[in-house]
């Protein structure tokens, strides 16, 4: 048998009725958008978050432009981001005008290394995005620190850590506002794009409310220059039922990422840190390693599937790569790239399948 790196079959099948009675209950109402069950998700993942507003979004990059919007950033504005990140994070700081200002990561937790972020600041830096990234929390009591110290906003991308714990608070809470994605692969998915936004700021949630929506509060009336980008109905309603099961499918990722640290000790491979007083929801288990093709190749052999997350970093892609001064300035991203490889990990992989992935790696 071999081993998915992902099976997305398994949660959909185990919720199929449950889904179909949602999907029939939304066509019984012939109500699509703007509607009750939107409504109702964004109630229940403001509370989730312990955030006081959600606002759902058409996926994940629109969340977070929309927040950098919002804040009114534009040209000749610069934003602190990751080195090493989907390249969403990018994007969003790139559609507002603004320039993504990279900062290479710590190479153990993968995430933002707050002692350079400092160097990076500059008198046109508004905002500094740091990402949870494979579901580990960043340190955002340093990261929210050297912000105040600076005057500048802290956004959360929260895409990959849904149900994340820092020092007791969920993220999406730890910041400013938090920018989150229903990929159907992320740990809480749609069944097709999804994203949302979520803040303690009221005025924030109501920009970007109307920001989403055709820069529109009252109908007909257009207040901004705005964006179509909103949750629909359908996708609300599998949410809601989805949203119920994410602590029981985050405990299981724990429980298989805490069996691959301790028995991949030792086995050659660097295996990611974990920051104290922190939870993570291993969106992925990423480990490093010097000869990744050929064990990638071997596991293939024994039918074990994996993937690297992510092998061209943004200020490689074709897309950045031109215009960008400094190649050499994201050493360690570039570093990681070529080191870091994803094991299977997902809630419904069974105990044997972890075993014959540890064994396999060790033989
Ligand atoms: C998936 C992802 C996004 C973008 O989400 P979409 O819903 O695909 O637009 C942004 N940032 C990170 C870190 C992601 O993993």
């Amino acid at each position: 048998m071999n081993i998915p790196f992902l099976d997305l079959r398994a949660p959909h099948e185990e919720l199929r009725a449950e889904l179909r009675a949602a999907f029939e209950r939304v066509l019984d109402s012939a109500w699509f958008i703007q509607g009750a069950e939107v409504k109702q998700f964004e109630g229940e993942f403001a509370a989730y978050c312990q955030s006081d507003h959600c606002i759902g979004v058409g996926n994940g990059l629109e969340a977070l432009h929309l927040i950098l919007c919002a804040y009114g950033l534009g040209c000749g504005d610069e934003v602190i981001v990751p080195s090493n990140t989907y390249i969403a994070t990018w994007l969003a700081v790139t559609h507002t005008g603004a320039r993504p200002v990279p900062v290479d990561p710590d190479e153990v937790t993968y995430n933002l290394s707050p002692e350079k972020i400092e160097a990076a600041i500059t008198s046109r830096t508004k905002a500094i995005v740091a990402v949870h990234l494979y579901g580990q929390p960043a340190d955002m009591d340093a990261i929210n620190a050297i912000a105040q110290r600076h005057g500048l906003k802290v956004i959360e991308d929260a895409a990959q850590a849904h149900g994340a714990w820092y020092k007791g608070r969920r993220v999406g809470s730890l910041g400013d506002a938090a920018g989150f994605s229903f990929y159907p692969s992320k740990n809480l998915g749609a069944l097709g794009d999804g994203g949302a936004v979520t803040t303690n700021d009221p005025v924030l949630a109501e920009r970007v409310r109307t920001l989403g929506n055709y820069g529109s509060k009252v109908k007909y009336q257009h207040d901004v220059i705005g964006y179509n980008s909103r949750l629909d109905e359908v996708q609300a309603a599998f949410l809601r039922i989805k949203l119920r099961h994410l602590d029981g499918w985050n405990e299981r990722r724990r429980e298989i990422a805490g069996h691959y640290l301790s028995a991949l000790a030792g086995s050659g491979l660097v295996l990611p840190g974990v920051l104290i007083d922190t939870q993570p929801v291993w969106h992925l288990f990423v480990v490093q390693v010097e000869q990744r093709e050929t064990l990638q190749k071997r596991l293939l052999q024994a039918g074990i599937s994996t993937m690297i997350h992510y092998p061209i970093p943004p200020h490689r892609a074709s897309a950045y790569v031109e215009g960008w001064g400094d190649q050499g300035s994201c050493i360690i991203a570039d570093r990681l790239a070529a080191r870091v490889l994803s094991l299977p990990l997902d809630p419904y992989m069974p105990d044997e399948s972890v075993a014959r992935v540890v064994q396999a790696i060790r033989s």
